[in-house]
């Protein structure tokens, strides 16, 4: 190998060591071929940042030993939580088999854990070192000019991020539309692990995930998260790009803002702050998803926009799109053919796979949430918590006056056709899950009668 990697030319590189990049070097890796993972930041991680949630499906098919990863939490609490001005109303999901699903890892941890269990298996890990370009030789991908040297490889799978400068150098995407994306900005802030697991009411060593609409983030496609680790616990918004460049308001005054309401300061009240980050989200779902091949190379991962905003989804669908990426590849070598023929199969393996069969279920969701933002994210949740604060109130006053009131209050508020948009947005977008689910399931069904 390292004979080779002296020669500059390896089987398959892999640029970006996130959880795309990873798992597709590491499937290879096991796949028997030569891989070289480069990453631009010193270590695996240094530079990615998240929520906080990596879900255990995913992480076992990758890594079968993940639990030996630095786990921070496992998830046991699943909590919704709807914001106004002063009050809120918080919906609670618990599960005791808590290791099931999902738990939290801080990203320098985990990336790094990742990386370490790849170059085990085989994976040359190249970090410090930037992918300035693609070398395209006959309308074929053929290697990478880093800031370093050139390198080269039969395939070259792309999983540098949201922004994807390389899928964008060989037109495989456009530039990034602003209602494509949310910007995200966050703050990890340190409390001790008791204060983390009374203020939300946790056994020991399990986790918290809460998504948080309204309140601040009124009238804009937006929600926030809080999320605890072992000693912080992590706050943050994510916000249509569009919606702050048109309103014109700063991320981080929204976060700010978001941190004073008195949902979210009791929960860090007397903490310190230890890390401020921002970063993109990809958002445009499975209408945005770009041309995913070329001769000789592959994108996987949130360059390749594959990320499922419904459900917080973004690592497994990375991890996922990597290995089937990895996966390609080796068929690739099998039948001695890079081109798009071949590669071509990493899109029907998407298409097979829950990656884009879920990003088709949510196809229009996305897009009608964010016209209808001011009524499902903010009109509705408020009045919830207008509800609770009549239902749970004994103020000597009639309940059938309050509840006049408030009825009464909830149509006129809103106008009849903003109500009725309301209504055939809610028809659509749970119309549209349930005729994507029935074509799912006719497909299915066709196939175990074949
Ligand atoms: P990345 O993780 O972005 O990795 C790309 C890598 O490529 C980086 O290491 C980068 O340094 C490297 N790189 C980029 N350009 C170059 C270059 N030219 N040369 C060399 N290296 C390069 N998903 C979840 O599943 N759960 C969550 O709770 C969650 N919360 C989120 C919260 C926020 C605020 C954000 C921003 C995202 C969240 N996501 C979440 C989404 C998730 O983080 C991403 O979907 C996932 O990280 C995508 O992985 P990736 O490997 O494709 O890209």
């Amino acid at each position: 190998m390292s004979e080779e990697i002296i020669q500059n030319k390896v089987d398959i590189i892999v640029v970006g060591a996130g959880p795309a990049g990873v798992s597709a070097a590491i499937t290879a890796a096991r796949g028997g071929k030569k891989v070289v993972l480069v990453e631009r930041a010193p270590y695996a991680g240094a530079k990615n940042m998240y929520g906080g949630v990596i879900y255990s499906h995913a992480a076992q098919e990758i890594f079968p030993n993940y639990k030996e990863a630095p786990v921070e939490r496992y998830i046991s609490k699943h909590n919704y939580v709807l914001l106004s001005d002063e009050d809120s109303t918080e919906i609670s999901y618990k599960n005791p088999s808590h290791e099931k699903c999902a738990f939290v890892a801080i990203r320098a941890k985990w990336d790094k854990w990742c990386v370490q269990e790849a170059v085990k298996e085989g994976v040359y890990f190249a970090p410090d070192t930037l992918v300035k370009e693609l070398i395209v030789k006959d309308g074929k991908v053929v290697g990478i000019t880093t800031d370093v040297e050139d390198f080269y490889a039969d395939v070259v799978i792309i999983a540098d991020g949201v922004n994807s400068l390389l899928a964008r150098q060989i037109g495989l995407r456009e530039d990034i539309k602003p209602k494509n994306v949310a910007l995200a900005v966050k703050e990890v802030i340190r409390l001790a692990p008791e204060v983390i697991e009374k203020r939300f009411s946790l056994k020991e060593g399990t986790g918290c995930a809460m998504e948080l609409v309204g309140g601040p983030l009124a009238q804009m496609f937006g929600m926030g998260i809080v999320y605890t680790n072992k000693d912080s616990v992590a706050v943050g918004i994510g916000v249509s790009l569009e919606d702050l460049k048109t309103r014109k308001v700063k991320p981080y005054e929204l976060l700010d803002a978001v941190k004073k309401h008195p949902f979210v300061a009791e929960l860090i009240e007397g903490g310190e702050l230890l890390e401020y980050s921002a970063h993109l989200i990809p958002e445009g779902g499975y209408k945005a998803v770009p041309k995913l091949y070329t001769d000789g190379a592959m994108v996987a991962g949130d360059a390749a926009g594959l990320v499922n905003n419904v459900h917080f989804e973004g690592t497994n669908l990375a991890m996922i799109s990597g290995k089937l990426a990895a996966q390609t590849a080796l068929e690739a070598f099998e039948r001695g053919d890079f081109s798009s023929n071949t590669l071509c199969l990493y899109k029907k393996m998407l298409e097979n796979s829950f990656v884009l069969k879920d990003l088709k279920t949510y196809k229009d969701v996305v897009h009608t949430l964010s016209g209808r933002a001011g009524s499902f994210l903010t009109y509705y949740p408020a009045k919830v918590n207008e509800f609770f604060s009549i239902f749970t109130c004994a103020d000597g006053v009639p309940k059938k006056g309050n509840f006049q009131k408030f009825t009464k209050e909830f149509f006129t508020k809103r106008s009849l056709s903003e109500l009725f948009k309301d209504a055939i947005a809610g028809i659509k977008i749970v119309f549209g899950i349930l005729t994507v689910s029935y074509t799912h399931l006719r497909a299915h069904e066709t196939e175990a009668d074949l």
